[in-house]
């Protein structure tokens, strides 16, 4: 295993993380057998950082267990999540907080998120209840050691969140196909030249990337290295790049932990070949074949008078067509703030026309936004957003 140095703490963290989102399951409940099973090959393999968050269903629970049964508290690094819509008091934020150690059978956390931010005013939001007087108590006692953030806003947002407070750490969405959208590879350069460690999460997009893809895309990986698995091609443009310090996947099985092992342990940051390199340009061109909208994600057009996302918009309704209608509606819900209770959609736009001027690729928005609407947005997402806003904004 190899591991990277978070510079703010010193720790070594393995550069193949376990996320413990989507942990195996049986009937209603985790598969504790399993589960236990792979994680403890995963740490006796070298991983040693564990992401899990209050709102996985049961994932704190099982990773406490398990971690308790088997003394690795002292050997493992835990990452745990604040779910920022549920506090409406400072105190909200102490309950949740402290649900979450209980749960994990700990008195600390390694390291601690603000949930799924999208914005800035959502952090605004926090600082005016007093999280950050808050954290600095936590951080004194010695109850939370590091502090950080998971994203998936746009470019524009993530700067400022990245200036708004000094962060321990972040959490951003990426992998080949998602370079330009949300924080990406710029959004990951630049928190690595702050000195920030870059957790990547949905390196495989939900497994989205691992099977099913276009034809293209798997002619050029198998012209290039026959045999290696589309996986192993996604994890190590990751590994490849040295501002990323860990990749977070999601293993619930023994061969894909086995797999992407391997696949960590031969990939330094710089060893991709020139031909590989060429391969996931083909593979991912001809994965933007079934684009239909040629934004670059450049984020001229930012920001938008409505807080639109324009970028982050397009490239949803782009991945749905090329990665089914589920995965561009889910990624469209999380760029729109659907859970932050003022949700910025295509609908918002009022047509001022202003980001038309700024785009280099000539993209008429508006009208597009309006093609967005049109897919995304059909006539029963509108009504259930209408009913369901006022319970999200409380995710
Ligand atoms: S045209 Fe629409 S998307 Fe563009 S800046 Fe105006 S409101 Fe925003
Ligand atoms: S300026 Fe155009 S190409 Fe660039 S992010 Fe905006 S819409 Fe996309």
């Amino acid at each position: 295993m190899e591991y990277r140095l978070d510079k703010r703490s010193g720790n070594e963290l393995s550069v193949l993380g376990m996320g413990c989102m989507r942990l195996p399951r049986k009937g209603t409940g985790i598969d504790m057998q399993l589960t236990e099973l792979i994680l403890l090959e995963a740490f006796e393999r070298g991983v040693n950082y564990f992401d899990t968050a209050y709102s996985y269903g049961g994932s704190e629970e099982a990773l406490g267990e398990i971690v308790e049964r088997n003394n690795l508290r002292q050997h493992v690094y835990i990452a745990s999540k604040l779910p920022h819509g549920k506090c409406r008091t400072i105190d909200d934020v102490e309950r949740l907080f402290t649900t979450s150690l209980e749960r994990l059978r700990t008195d600390y956390l390694d390291y601690y998120l603000i949930h799924n931010i999208v914005m800035a005013s959502q952090w605004q939001r926090l600082v005016d209840l007093g999280i950050d007087e808050w954290i600095a108590q936590k951080k004194e006692s010695g109850a939370i050691r590091r502090i950080g953030f998971s994203f998936h806003g746009g470019m524009a947002e993530f700067r400022e969140l990245l200036d708004a407070y000094d962060w321990d750490l972040v959490q951003i969405q990426y992998n080949y196909v998602n370079e330009h959208y949300q924080a990406g590879r710029e959004g990951s350069e630049l928190a690595a030249s702050r000195g920030i460690p870059v957790v990547v999460m949905e390196p495989l997009l939900g497994g989205r990337l691992a099977a099913g893809l276009p034809e293209g895309t798997v002619h050029a990986f198998e012209s290039a290295v026959p045999g290696r698995s589309p996986a192993s091609w996604g994890l190590r443009w990751l590994f490849d790049q040295p501002q990323v310090t860990v990749v977070l996947s999601g293993m619930n099985s023994t061969e894909m932990l086995h797999e992407n092992i391997d696949t960590a342990a031969s990939t330094a940051p710089g060893s991709m070949t020139e031909s590989e390199r060429v391969a996931i340009r083909e593979a991912k061109a001809a994965f933007e074949e079934s684009f239909k909208v040629p934004c670059t994600g450049c984020n001229y057009c930012m920001p938008c008078s409505k807080g639109i996302s324009i970028p982050s918009l397009f490239a949803a309704y782009n991945e749905s067509f090329s990665l089914g209608w589920r995965t561009g509606f889910f990624h469209y819900m999380m760029s729109v703030g659907v859970t932050s209770g003022a949700p910025r959609l295509a609908t918002s736009c009022v047509n001022c026309g202003a980001c038309v001027k700024k785009c280099p690729q000539h993209i008429n928005v508006p009208e597009r936004m309006a093609d967005v609407a049109h897919r995304l947005q059909p006539p029963g997402v509108n009504t259930a957003l209408k009913l369901a806003n006022p319970i999200l904004s409380h995710w």
